[in-house]
């Protein structure tokens, strides 16, 4: 299973940034998941919108949906229009969020806390997290690996609740621990406890908002974890398998590269 990082910018995108999203390839199984501000145009770097097998939103808040409305525009208007409806999976409340809601191009799927369902090779197992509107964690089984999201959280929820045998999480952790206790979201101190209460492979820390200082951020994950952390940036790409995240540095050392 390959994950790669559209966006990750907390709560609004910086200079040149992008809300979040991410794209997961296991086999021929290719998942948008959120579906933040600038993910579009980062997604078509490296799939053809036509690969798409499903696209994932956590929860209805703009930095993690608004691009699912050029996504509508795409199917149908675009070269795409021929495509099947693709499967939206979405707490309620995100479809009737969208600008196109009523237009047929997606197959909405609304799922819960609890939920689990399967999708060609990856099954998605969804957790409600602590956070303003109905917000849905996903771990994403595939391949003889899995990666957990933490979509946006406040300490009131674990990456525990995913379930065990987590490679990578990737986790929210939005500021310093300094601004712990704002609300809705965890500091680097907070996802690097998390990640260590939950005993996940490897940690990946997303969502920070611009204008936390990321090495503040990460030196406290990393203490709270006891071990490394990663990043993300846009663009990373990491092979997931067993207890282990491998960066794929070049474009030519993976699949979308090799096609
Ligand atoms: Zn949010």
């Amino acid at each position: 299973m390959i994950l790669t990082v559209l966006g990750c910018d907390g709560s609004y995108p910086g200079p040149g940034g992008a809300g979040s999203g991410y794209l997961v390839e296991c086999g021929p199984d290719v998942l948008w998941v959120d579906t933040g501000p600038g993910t579009l145009g980062a997604l078509q770097t490296h799939r053809s919108l036509s690969d798409l097998t499903a696209v994932v939103i956590t929860h209805e808040h703009p930095d993690h949906r608004s691009d699912i409305d050029g996504l509508a525009v795409a199917i149908r208007f675009g070269p795409f229009a021929d495509h099947e409806r693709i499967p939206v999976f979405a707490p309620a409340g995100v479809r009737e969020s969208c600008y196109f809601a009523e237009w047929d191009v997606f197959d909405w799927r609304t799922v819960a806390g609890g939920d689990s369902r399967g999708l060609g090779q990856v099954r998605l197992s969804f957790s409600r997290t602590d956070h303003g509107p109905e917000t849905l964690a996903v771990r994403l089984d595939g391949d003889g690996a899995c990666i957990g999201y933490s979509a946006d959280s406040g300490p009131g929820w674990s990456l525990a609740a995913l379930g065990p045998d987590i490679d990578l999480a990737v986790c929210e952790a939005t500021w310093p621990a300094e601004h712990e206790g704002n609300g809705g979201h965890m500091s680097g101190r907070q996802a690097g406890a998390s990640a260590r209460e939950a005993e996940v492979g490897e940690l990946l820390l997303t969502h920070r908002a611009p204008w936390a200082p990321p090495d503040v951020v990460a030196a406290e994950a990393a203490a709270a974890f006891g071990r490394q952390v990663h990043q993300a940036m846009p663009g990373a790409r990491y092979r997931v398998a067993e207890r282990r995240a491998v960066p794929l540095t070049s474009p030519f050392e993976s699949p979308a590269g090799r096609r």
